[in-house]
């Protein structure tokens, strides 16, 4: 590669809020281009709201809030930020919490007032041994149904409630999506959200095929997957858990708000989370690449 070729590159797409990071030989692929699109917090708002909380039997909605803050509250994760907002918005007083870690694309573990706590998707309190009563299994169902994330709320050895959480698209989503279409690239919504989440996002935006729950170790395996085929793969994402489908994307493309592990194993950042830039940082890459040629 020709160094100075690069340089200018990135000079001129500094300037346009684009910044690049790395550069990897790109391959014209047989099977044409795809645009893998992470959901939460790339597609969607990074700021979803809670808009219900179910308690479980002799639980009050705001102990299940207190301990799911207490839980978050070392997280960056969108869902975490939504759970800690509505904890602020009613004033509750949280408890100190120990021990907590994050699981990227699962949840998060914490001990709080006396109780092993978590907060995460359903399978991971199931895996962890928290028992899950029939009317919060239903409850999660019926907020899945209506394209809501839920999360279970597990403390001490039980689920005791259900948080469901709503997203609003990205302003700039659809039209950048169609903008893709439109240079003849195909477009996928990658996520480990379930899938009724997933498909009300990806109606909304236009994206036609949706991969959901998906862990995180598993996105990279379906953009190798895609690259298998003969398709070259751009990758657009922003959390921890995109960190691998990035590093494995023919081009990984990150959002500047997003988590460090995804900076990091991108090839470009794009400033702030302005998705319109995403078409002009994909031409760049392949701008780029003939200029070295
Ligand atoms: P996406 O692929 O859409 O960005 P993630 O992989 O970050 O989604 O998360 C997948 C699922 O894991 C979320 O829908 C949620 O159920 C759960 N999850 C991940 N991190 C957290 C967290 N900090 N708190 C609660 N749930 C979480
Ligand atoms: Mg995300």
């Amino acid at each position: 590669a020709t160094p100075m070729a690069l340089l200018v590159a990135s000079g001129r797409a500094a300037q346009l809020g684009i910044f690049v990071k790395g550069q990897r030989v790109l391959e014209q692929a047989e099977g044409g281009a795809v645009v893998v699109f992470d959901k939460t917090g790339t597609l969607t708002d990074g700021a979803p709201s809670v808009v219900e909380v179910s308690p479980a039997q002799k639980v009050t909605r705001q102990e299940v809030l207190r301990w799911a803050a207490a839980a978050e509250s070392g997280s960056a994760h969108s869902v975490a930020l939504a759970v800690r907002a509505a904890a602020r918005a009613e004033h509750l007083d949280l408890p100190d919490a120990r021990a907590v870690t994050e699981f990227p694309g699962l949840g998060v573990l914490g001990i709080a007032d006396g109780h092993r706590l978590a907060v995460g998707r359903p399978a991971f309190l199931r895996r962890r041994g928290f028992a899950v009563p029939a009317e919060l299994a239903a409850a999660r169902h019926a907020q899945e149904r209506l394209g809501r994330t839920a999360v279970f709320v597990g403390a001490g050895d039980r689920v005791v409630g259900v948080i469901a959480v709503a997203e609003r698209v990205h302003p700039a989503a659809a039209r950048t999506v169609a903008q893709l279409h439109g240079l003849g690239l195909r477009t996928v919504l990658l996520t480990g959200d379930n899938p009724f989440a997933a498909q009300a996002v990806a109606d909304q935006v236009g994206i036609g095929h949706v991969v959901a729950g998906v862990l995180p170790e598993d996105k990279a395996e379906v953009v190798a997957h895609l690259q298998e085929s003969g398709k070259h793969v751009t990758v657009v994402g922003d959390g921890i858990n995109d960190g691998p489908a990035l590093a494995a994307a023919d081009v990984g493309i990150a959002l500047g708000t997003g988590a460090d592990a995804a900076i990091d194993a991108a090839d470009i950042v794009l400033a702030g989370r302005d998705l319109s830039r995403v078409p002009a940082a994909i031409g760049l890459a392949w701008a780029t690449l003939a200029t070295i040629r």
